[in-house]
């Protein structure tokens, strides 16, 4: 498969050079050269399959010319050693799992996935390769997790010191091996100036191969289309037309959606459900798109005020907002909306939802208001990841789950540093 760039569509590019060029600094968005349709029967014998045979299935029509087929078994099997389940809240009212993975967010997904195929693509490297990441706590988590051990990869995490969950703490500095993070002196904003910085210096980057994994890296966003096609495959009842109703934040997630109806998975409609941060919904209802400063809310791996990824969208309906209104809604709501949604999904369902998964609710609950059909909503996050607001909302204590509290016993290990690229230089020098 070749790709282009959004902003070069002349120029075609390996799936080696789309993966590991896409840093942080360059506003190249990747984009397949085409999108496959997989075959009807393929479609039509989903039924009661399994997440890994359906994910190589797709992943042989996406990349067969670019990785051999036991490749692409071994990377899944590797990646996806979790389920997604589907469950069922009424006749047609569904929620679709994603965070079994081992650091209960969505984003275990489409980072384990990259793990994988960058060690694969970098197999025939002599040097190793540094992945460099800032993080506000959920993407370093899924990162450091995924790349534990992949051989030939070296990544190192940047966070700010004292402002990320004491459960992402130990996520990020527990790990161990070829994961090295770095408690910067510092807010986010500084951890992405300084991996920035890193990436544009030119003594730097003569001296290591150093690459990003951040959330526009084509490698995270495709395996996410895989579990739309899973929840298809899952469905006790599929007579009624099928919704998905998405908590947006970067529009990764939702992008992976409509690659997948791209495919062929019969879905009638989308739904962008997001917080106040409502750029997607506005430009939905009245055809501007205008990105605005970033708003914070409970819902904070949503909170992005220009996101990052819908470009990508509005390149998949050839900027026709007409072909997009068709197969895709907006929806926006505040923090006792989110918290609200939370109580109502425990009265009416006994439904522990967290509060990314709620406005997916709300978004979905909105649209059936006013239409017949078979909605799944996705549900992105553990809900202990947000006890505190989880159990203001419905006053329920959540429990840790198995794999958490074990972590919450062992000693991390970081590496302080205040925030002048200085620092990190003489690090990455030194440690290189
Ligand atoms: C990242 C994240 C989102 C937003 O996903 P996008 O693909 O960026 O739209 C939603 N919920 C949770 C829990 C997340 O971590």
């Amino acid at each position: 498969m070749k790709f282009y760039s959004i902003s070069n569509r002349e120029k075609r590019v390996s799936l080696k050079e789309a993966i590991l060029r896409s840093v942080v600094n360059v506003t190249d968005l990747y984009m397949p050269v085409s999108i496959p349709v997989m075959p009807d029967t393929f479609i039509k014998n989903l039924k009661g399959r399994a997440l890994n045979e359906i994910a190589s299935e797709i992943t042989n029509a996406v990349f067969g010319d670019d990785i051999p087929p036991d490749i692409i078994c071994r990377i899944i099997n590797e990646a996806f050693t979790f389920e997604i389940p589907l469950k069922r809240l009424n006749d047609n009212l569904y929620v679709l799992e994603l965070f079994h993975g081992p650091t209960l967010a969505f984003k275990d997904v489409g980072a384990r996935f990259m793990a994988g195929l960058f060690e694969f693509i970098t197999s025939e490297e002599d040097h190793e390769i540094n992945v460099l990441a800032a993080t506000s706590g959920d993407t370093g988590s899924a990162v450091a997790s995924a790349f534990y051990n992949k051989s030939g990869i070296r990544v190192i995490i940047l966070y700010p010191e004292g402002k990320v969950s004491l459960i992402q703490e130990k996520q990020l500095t527990t790990m161990g091996g070829n994961i090295i993070s770095i408690a910067v002196d510092g807010t986010f904003d500084d951890c992405q100036r300084l991996v920035k910085l890193a990436f544009a210096d030119r003594d730097l980057n003569k001296r290591l191969i150093l690459t990003s994994a951040n959330s526009i890296n084509f490698a995270r966003l495709f395996p996410q289309a895989f579990y739309y096609f899973h929840a298809y495959a899952q469905l006790e009842d599929d007579s009624g037309s099928l919704v998905f109703s998405v908590p947006s934040g970067n529009f990764g997630n939702l992008t992976a959606g409509l690659i997948a109806k791209r495919m062929g998975l019969p879905v009638s409609m989308f739904i962008a459900s997001t917080n106040i941060n409502r750029s997607v919904p506005d430009y939905l209802n009245n055809g501007v798109f205008e990105p605005k400063p970033t708003q914070h809310t409970i819902t904070n791996a949503m909170d992005v005020g220009n996101p990052g990824n819908f470009p990508r969208i509005l390149e998949l309906y050839n900027y026709d907002i007409e072909r997009l209104r068709s197969d895709l809604k907006g929806y926006w709501f505040n923090d006792l909306n989110t918290m609200k949604a939370m109580a109502d999904l425990m009265d009416e369902y006994s439904y522990q939802a967290d509060p990314h998964g709620a406005v997916a609710y709300l978004g979905l609950s909105e649209f059936m208001r006013n239409n017949d059909c078979t909605g799944i909503f996705l549900e992105t996050a553990h809900p202990v990841k947000f006890a505190d607001v989880v159990s203001r909302a419905t006053g329920i204590d959540i429990a840790f789950p198995a794999a958490i509290s074990g972590l919450m016993d062992l000693e991390g290990k970081t590496i302080k540093m205040g925030n002048s690229f200085k620092e990190l230089k003489e690090y990455l020098f030194s440690s290189g």
